[in-house]
């Protein structure tokens, strides 16, 4: 397999000591959800205790007592599937999970369910049943390609999907869910594969930093090779316990993202999956961080807070509460705190 990616404990210790907690979770846990990272982003965990904590296995993802509440799959995406790989929820767009391969197997994953089948790359006849799907159905403008990572998928494959989506007239968005800038942004110095996203026309790139500490000069270069191909970067960020629960760390990498021109999009509330129920959060306290957010920096740095409703619900934005209707006018409530009206004419 290939030499930058890292599996066993013994090659994470040479990038750095782990304690005796560290090494008894990776003996008990990796046989239920294994170890996987790239040997870039362990570098960046030896410097960095959130990274750590959304990397390296934990005790508590197989403790029971923590995890009961959990589901495999709460959002019931496979469920909602009308293909093999597409799940249709919201009118305009569906989400294709084309591979279950990641180079870095975050301890938070929402699709951890698929980690325990055997690599899969979306086969070239269900790339032909997702697409005629979208083929026929004219409401969809939306794609979104998931994983796994699809930066990761061979790149003829991905070549083959996104250019059949280019050749869709009612198809005006593709986007792309990658976390190639933050854990490989090595990837995106690929010609071939800038080329081929730039080619495609239609790809958005959503990308997935969670903490401050994974902006470094390196994945500033990758963001900037896709937006100087014209391609758009947002990025969606996870609500994590003791990794980024603090209005000050979510200030620093929101702040952080815009500096280098990635649009902070969502910041989600953790779903409530089995081996990860350890990173919820109460959702008061996302609402409050977004509250004091919006005191601290303007709304174009700050992403929307949502929950992914379990049982296929769909997602659901949240801002503070800031305005009410009383009678004929409406009461509201600006950044200082302070109170004031207008009337409803
Ligand atoms: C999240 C999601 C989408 C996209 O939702 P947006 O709010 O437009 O980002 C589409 N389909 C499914 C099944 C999803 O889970």
């Amino acid at each position: 397999m290939k030499k930058w990616l890292i599996r066993n404990v013994e090659n994470v210790e040479k990038f750095f000591p782990l304690t005796e907690e560290e090494k008894k979770a990776f003996k008990e846990v990796i046989s239920v959800y294994p170890f996987l990272s790239t040997s870039y982003y362990l570098s960046l965990a030896a410097e960095s205790p959130a990274i750590r904590k959304m990397l390296l296995p934990d005790l508590r993802e197989i403790d029971e007592s923590i995890q009961s509440k959990g589901e495999d799959d709460p959002l019931c995406e496979e469920r909602d599937k009308r293909t093999l790989h597409l799940t249709h929820r919201y009118p305009d767009r569906v989400l294709i999970v084309t591979t279950n391969f990641c180079p870095v197997l975050c301890r938070f994953c929402m699709r951890k369910r698929n980690w325990k089948r055997p690599t899969f790359f979306i086969e070239d006849p269900e790339i032909e049943k997702a697409v005629d799907y979208i083929k026929k159905n004219e409401k969809i403008r939306d794609v979104l390609i998931s994983g796994g990572d699809p930066l990761f998928l061979p790149v003829e494959k991905l070549k083959k999907l996104l250019f059949k989506l280019k050749e869709i007239n009612h198809v005006e968005v593709v986007r792309i869910g990658t976390r190639a800038p933050v854990i490989l942004p090595q990837r995106l110095f690929d010609e071939e594969l800038l080329e081929t996203l730039e080619k495609a026309e239609k790809v958005w790139i959503n990308t997935h930093f969670n903490h401050p500490d994974e902006i470094t000069e390196i994945s500033k270069e990758a963001v900037r090779k896709l937006l100087k191909a014209g391609i758009p970067v947002n990025n969606q960020t996870i609500l994590l316990k003791d990794v980024n629960d603090s209005v000050e760390t979510l200030e620093r990498l929101f702040r952080g993202l815009q500096k280098i021109k990635v649009r902070p999009y969502y910041l989600f509330h953790c779903d409530p999956v089995k081996g990860v129920m350890h990173f919820s959060t109460p959702i008061s306290k996302g609402l409050e961080i977004v509250e004091n957010l919006f005191k601290r920096i303007s709304p174009l740095a700050i992403p929307y807070y949502a929950v992914d409703g379990p049982g296929g619900k769909g997602k659901v934005q949240m801002l503070p509460n800031r305005y009410r209707k009383e009678g004929n006018y409406y009461i509201f409530r600006n950044f200082r705190g302070e109170i004031f009206k207008m009337p409803d004419r």
